[in-house]
């Protein structure tokens, strides 16, 4: 409870409605004194119903307070006794109420009087309340003449069904308070004005269709409010300018009673014939109104996600782009361009693809999806991802593409970074296992890799039944090569050799280095009689080497051929068997294995 909350305004506006009370009955009373003075409007009765409906609580009995002094005060005025305005008063409050509660009590407020039933709820609580404001009347003053009791309710329920429309919109709906403090309300209030005036000003002519132009005006330019407003006004001028006996009224009947009675006819006509347009076009406001917010929903929603979408139709081969689909392909936002602006837009890779997709689709009524790539301001290039469906006439004729457009360009970069990463992780683990079965010095397949080989050699000799043979190689006397000339000299001769044995490797052969002056060859589809020559071929290209130094290099060989049963280590401890011999031999030559 701050005091913001219940300032001056909260107690304010009770004793506003209290004064308006006050002001409207002493002018209805006012202007009625005379022989046969009746009202034709009681819009004191409208204005506590519209308080009642949209105060809380509090506010309610206050402003009943208020409306109960400015009733006591203006009866009192005019000349009725205590008893009858205490009668009087008590009816005028319980009218009040009777439409309160008629109208759902404290949930009162939500019943929002734009809504065609919440309007006829209320003319009908409207009607109810006037004549048992009249009975009460009536009884509490003690008169209970036909035409007092007709009198009274005819005015009470005008003045509920006039004024209170208006003060809710006022009150109620920010929209209509603006459309009714507006210029073109001014304007068209004094229209109204003017044509009023025009036909109950005089009492030559019945101009009495004028104000039925009025209501048409008002309500075609401010909708429900208008016509409410223009109610208010017709009401007034035709009361109080009835008054000075003109009006077209006077023309027809001879009676103030008869006249008062046509014009409140005229008056309930002109509200119930204003009001079908006046709610047809405020719920085409509401209307309108939903789908402007759906729009921007969607809009929000399509930026949120950088989708977009379009339609084309190949019918007028005319295409409608939303916000977020020309965004994407950076058109200008109010363009509209056409399909072949957008081909234009593409990848000059993609170009074709995407429109045959679109042919495709347009020809065959199918549905498609495809990612392509556009150039955005000629430069930056956008990913999208397009898919949509064909919409088809009964008879399976296309008359519309409509797609969506998605913009992945982050996640078609986050693709190209992990395919980029992927390539370098695999190029990486490739040298990797090259090193891992390279021999650094010279090149050729280590230890690990040769005999590798050699395993895979014997898997493959053991299913197909073919001979495999094998030959260790070992330099003659390194040592000394080493000891005379240095280490860097017998690198070299290691590497040379190395690179005569690699070329001599023909076909399925393979070499390695299995030690530090070792070599091993392996021989699949061969047998140890085929190596002869092989052996000798190495040899020749052995001996035709210039050496850096004066030096002759030999080499020693031992040759074994896979027998059955035999494993790697069988196979390889019988070719260094036959490599001993060759070297026991005198060196420089091969021998063969043999049982
Ligand atoms: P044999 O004819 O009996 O084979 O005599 P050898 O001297 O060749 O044999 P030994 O096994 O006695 O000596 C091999 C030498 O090879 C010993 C070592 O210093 C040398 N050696 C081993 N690996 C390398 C290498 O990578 N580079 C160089 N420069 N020498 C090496
Ligand atoms: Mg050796
Ligand atoms: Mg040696």
């Amino acid at each position: 409870m701050t005091s913001n909350h219940k300032g001056a305004g909260y107690y304010g506006w009770p004793m506003l409605y209290g004064i308006a009370w006050l002001v409207c009955a002493l002018v209805a009373l006012n202007l009625t004194q005379g022989e046969d003075g009746i009202a034709a409007v009681w819009p004191s009765s409208g204005i506590f119903v519209a308080a009642l409906l949209h105060f809380g609580p509090r506010r309610r009995i206050i402003t009943t307070a208020w409306i109960a002094a400015a009733s006591m005060a203006a009866n009192l005025w005019a000349g009725s006794s205590f008893l009858a305005t205490t009668g009087y008063t008590i009816a005028n409050l319980l009218e009040g109420y009777l439409v309160y509660a008629l109208m759902g009590g404290s949930s009162a407020a939500k019943l929002i009087l734009s809504r065609p039933w919440n309007m006829a709820r209320f003319g009908a609580a409207a009607i109810l309340a006037g004549c048992f404001s009249a009975i009460m009347a009536g009884v509490l003053s003690g008169n209970l003449t036909y035409s007092f009791l007709s009198s009274w309710m005819s005015t009470v329920t005008l003045g509920m069904l006039i004024m209170t429309p208006i003060i809710l919109f006022i009150a109620q709906d920010p929209q209509d308070r603006r459309n009714l403090l507006s210029l073109r309300s001014l304007w068209t209030a004094l229209v109204v004005a003017i044509l009023s005036v025009a036909a109950f000003g005089q009492a030559d002519i019945p101009l009495l269709f004028l104000p039925v132009m009025a209501m048409a005006i008002a309500t075609a330019t401010l909708g429900l409010s208008g016509a409410a407003a223009a109610l208010v006004i017709i009401a007034t001028t035709g009361s109080v300018l009835s008054i000075f006996n003109t009006g077209p009224v006077t023309l027809f009947f001879d009676t103030t009673e008869k006249q008062v009675f046509f014009f409140q006819l005229y008056l309930v006509a002109l509200l119930v014939s204003s009001m079908p347009v006046a709610f047809l076009l405020a719920q085409r406001g509401r209307a309108l109104a939903e789908i402007a917010e759906n729009a921007r929903l969607l809009e929000s929603a399509e930026r949120a996600a950088k989708v977009g979408h379009w339609r084309f139709s190949p019918v007028d081969n005319s295409a409608r782009w939303s916000r977020e689909a020309l965004r994407i392909c950076g058109f200008d936002a109010d363009s509209q361009p056409s399909l072949e602006d957008w081909f234009d837009l593409h990848h000059e890779d993609d170009r074709e693809r995407v429109r045959s997709f679109i042919v495709e689709a347009t020809s065959h009524a199918l549905p498609f999806a495809f990612e392509a790539r556009i150039r955005r301001g000629n430069s930056e290039i956008v990913h999208i991802d397009c898919r949509g469906e064909a919409e088809a006439d009964r008879k399976g004729r296309v008359t519309a593409l409509f797609g969506t457009m998605l913009d992945v360009t982050e996640r078609a970069e986050t693709m190209r970074q992990l395919e980029a990463a992927r390539a370098r992780a695999e190029r990486e683990a490739a040298e990797v296992r090259m090193l891992a079965a390279t021999d650094p010095l010279t090149g050729m397949p280590n230890r690990r890799c040769i005999l590798a080989n050699l395993a895979e050699a014997m898997d493959a000799s053991e299913l197909t039944g073919d001979p495999l043979s094998v030959a260790m190689i070992d330099i003659d006397y390194f040592k000394r090569i080493n000891d005379e000339f240095g280490h860097g000299v017998g690198d070299r001769v290691i590497k040379a050799i190395a690179d005569i044995l690699c070329d001599e490797a023909i076909g399925d052969d393979s070499v390695g280095r299995i030690g530090g002056e070792e070599f091993l060859f392996v021989f699949p589809s061969r047998s140890a009689e085929e190596l002869d020559a092989r052996c000798i071929a190495i040899n020749d290209r052995l001996g035709s080497t210039q050496w850096e130094q004066p030096i002759n290099i030999t080499l020693s060989i031992g040759i074994a051929e896979l027998k059955p049963g035999w494993d790697e280590r069988d196979l390889l401890r019988a070719a260094d068997q036959a490599l001993y011999d060759a070297k026991h031999a005198g060196r420089n030559r091969h021998s063969v294995h043999t049982a």
